[in-house]
């Protein structure tokens, strides 16, 4: 008997996707990235570990893995992480083992990291990744954002600031880039990139054997 292609049956039809979303602190980017957790099957989020304390409201192994910095110096070490950055003086990076994981699966999972990982995980998984960088409608309204920010201290917006025209420096290493000045277009857009790089055609590794099973 004949079964679907679309079929659910059919074993991982692709690898997974690495979707990179990076950006400057204030520009959007984890509301981006929760709307397309909300809007789209089969994206899994990558929880970093990272040795800065939880926010109001964050929870250990969910928003991160808090860890401290004697763990996170044996983890960089012993090649548990893909990546990893020093960002605002606190380690940051992406625990290796449930990548390699979820993508065997077909699973795709999305990544909230800076530039530095984001050059390191393409150098890692080049056929993996899709990245997109999230810019600001204006470096004014990325002030105001961070000012508004109730959990910061002023210092620390200022610190922030800087480092986000840093961040700013890297987006022409991203394969998209959106401009956040209306929320839902830019969420509409970051999943117009997902479903269209879903759909390539050198990622249907299971078509491909599928048509090749027919070439004499
Ligand atoms: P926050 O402390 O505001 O959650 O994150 C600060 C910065 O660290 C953000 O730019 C975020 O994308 C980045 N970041 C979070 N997790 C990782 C990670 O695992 N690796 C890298 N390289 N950066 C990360």
């Amino acid at each position: 008997m004949s079964e679907s292609l679309s079929s659910s049956k059919q074993p991982a039809i692709r690898k997974g996707i690495c979707f990179v979303l990076s950006a400057p602190s204030g520009a959007g980017k984890s509301t981006i990235a929760n709307a397309l957790r909300a809007s789209q099957s089969n994206l899994y989020p990558s929880v970093s570990v990272t040795t800065r304390p939880p926010r109001p409201g964050e929870v250990d192994g969910v928003h991160y893995h808090f860890i401290s910095k004697e763990q996170f110096k044996e983890y960089s070490e012993t090649g548990k992480l893909l990546e990893w950055a020093t960002v605002f003086e606190r380690g940051y990076g992406t625990p290796k083992d449930p990548v390699v994981e979820q993508l065997t699966q077909g699973k795709d999972m999305i990544f909230d990291i800076d530039w530095q990982g984001h050059r390191q995980i393409r150098q890692a998984l080049p056929q993996d990744v899709v990245s997109i960088f999230i810019l600001p409608p204006s470096l004014q309204e990325l002030e105001k954002r961070l000012t508004n920010r109730a959990s910061d201290h002023p210092e620390e917006i200022h610190k922030r600031m800087q480092a986000a025209l840093d961040e700013i420096s890297h987006w022409k290493e991203f394969d998209y880039v959106i401009i956040n000045n209306k929320l839902d277009e830019a969420i509409a857009q970051a999943e117009a990139i997902l479903t269209a790089e879903r759909l390539k055609t050198n990622r249907q590794t299971f078509l491909h054997s599928f048509t090749n099973a027919f070439t004499l």
